[in-house]
């Protein structure tokens, strides 16, 4: 297993915080980004996709580490901003801005916001104008031919994200013209997450240069910004292969011989959330319970979908267990089937199913769910029965943060009036 603070120390924080707890380890955060930078096209930038895990200390990690913010909605702008983020280094993609956060994102200056559309363009550019200013915008594009999983898909994906490529055409570049207060700067195309081929990457990324260039040869502009999206994957199934970090790295600089005069005065650009995130953090809940049923065992926990919804399965297509250990007090030395379980309501919460753990494991211990750094607590419906959130906590070398306290039962009262 890769780099992870040890079981004792899992073991000792959760008996201070106590559990459900969430814990992320700076070390490991900081290995996997000089991992991905080391393998990025040379030159490029990489922005940090902040719904992957917005927690403001998180951000102050990767600001402080010297990668930009990607946001997608006013809030995650807000933290942003709070975390330090230069507004140069934060950029905005969503397929839904209101005008308030389009405001907002004025206001504060931010680099680029990436529209989907000539009419978010047109509600840009209105913004713009009553605050005097001209906005950096770029177009998100959804590409006619895409590649994953060594699959090269010639159509396309249907999306509700980003302009149709087929539809890139003389009188779309004309309409951006008449924008007086937006500056058109370049693309950004962003074709999936989870990959684990090098080759479906640089073919990608290959992909977004090659159109880059193209337009702005054919419509006559300057392409200052090229958004190459990422989708750098992590393994979570033991049927998965991890990134080849290496590969990725040789494919990143043929790329950039090939394209490095073309390219001379365009900011590359590369997002990341997932790969950043996902090995750096882990979801720790106690058993609260063992039970039989039916000759099934079952093991009854203080977390579970309600603050990992991933690791149940939820919006997920691969019904695979997420990779988990226990720490445990009187282990038997022989595994056996358990379903692990957290504490709604619901035959929906597992977080397990039928996993080989030790028979030993029972009342007082942990189980802790690994690759959860990224979409785990914030991809959760938090709400559902109404469990108390989760402390968050990065451990730093000996010492550790506590990110976001423990909430307390009386928070789910707030903003709420009664009769
Ligand atoms: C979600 C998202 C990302 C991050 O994707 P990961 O697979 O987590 O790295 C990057 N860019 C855009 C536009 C996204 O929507």
């Amino acid at each position: 297993m890769a780099k992870f603070i040890d079981d004792n120390r899992i073991k000792q924080l959760a008996d201070d915080h106590g559990t459900p707890l969430y814990i992320y380890d700076k070390g490991r955060m900081l290995d996997d980004l000089n991992a991905l930078k080391d393998a990025l096209y040379p030159g490029a930038s990489l922005y940090y996709a902040m719904k992957a895990n917005p927690l403001l200390g998180i951000c102050e990690v990767f600001r402080q580490n010297g990668t930009g913010v990607e946001v997608a909605s006013a809030g995650e702008l807000c933290v942003a901003l709070k975390a330090g983020f230069a507004p140069k280094n934060i950029i905005f993609t969503s397929p839904g801005k209101t005008e308030e956060e389009i405001r907002y994102a004025i206001e504060n200056g931010i680099k680029i916001i990436n529209i989907d559309s000539i009419r978010e363009a047109s509600i840009v550019d209105k913004l713009a104008k009553e605050t005097d200013s001209v906005v950096d915008v770029a177009i998100r594009i959804n590409p006619s031919s895409c590649r994953s999983n060594a699959k090269i898909k010639m159509t396309g994906i249907p999306s509700q994200f980003g302009v149709e490529e087929e539809d890139l055409n003389e009188r779309f570049f004309e309409s951006l013209k008449t924008f007086d207060n937006i500056s058109f700067k370049g693309i950004q195309i962003y074709m999936g997450t989870q990959m684990l081929d090098p080759e479906d990457i640089i073919w990608n990324t290959t992909y977004a240069m090659e159109l880059g260039i193209r337009l702005s040869k054919k419509y006559g502009f300057k392409l200052k910004y090229l958004n190459c999206g990422g989708g750098f994957g992590v393994r979570y199934f033991k049927n998965e292969q991890p990134l080849d970090m290496r590969a990725l790295a040789d494919g990143m600089r043929e790329l950039h011989e090939r394209m490095k005069d073309e390219l001379e005065d365009t900011e590359v650009i590369f997002e990341s959330g997932r790969f950043l995130m996902a090995p750096a953090g882990v979801m720790v809940t106690k058993v609260l319970y063992r039970k039989e049923s039916k000759g099934q065992r079952f093991l009854i926990c203080d977390g579970g979908s309600n603050i990992h919804s991933s690791s149940a399965f939820l919006g997920r297509f691969v019904r695979n267990n997420f990779p988990l250990h226990a720490i445990a007090k009187n282990r038997s030395g022989e595994d056996t089937e358990t379903t692990i379980c957290g504490p709604l309501c619901t035959s929906l919460d597992v977080v397990g199913q039928k996993v080989a753990l030790d028979a030993g494991v029972k009342e007082d211990d942990l189980i802790v769910i690994e690759q959860s750094g990224a979409y785990g607590y914030t991809y959760s419906p938090g709400k559902f029965l109404s469990h108390e959130t989760p402390a968050e906590i990065l451990a730093d070398e000996d010492s550790y943060h506590i990110l976001r306290q423990r909430g307390s039962v009386s928070d789910l009262l707030y903003g709420q009036q009664g009769l």
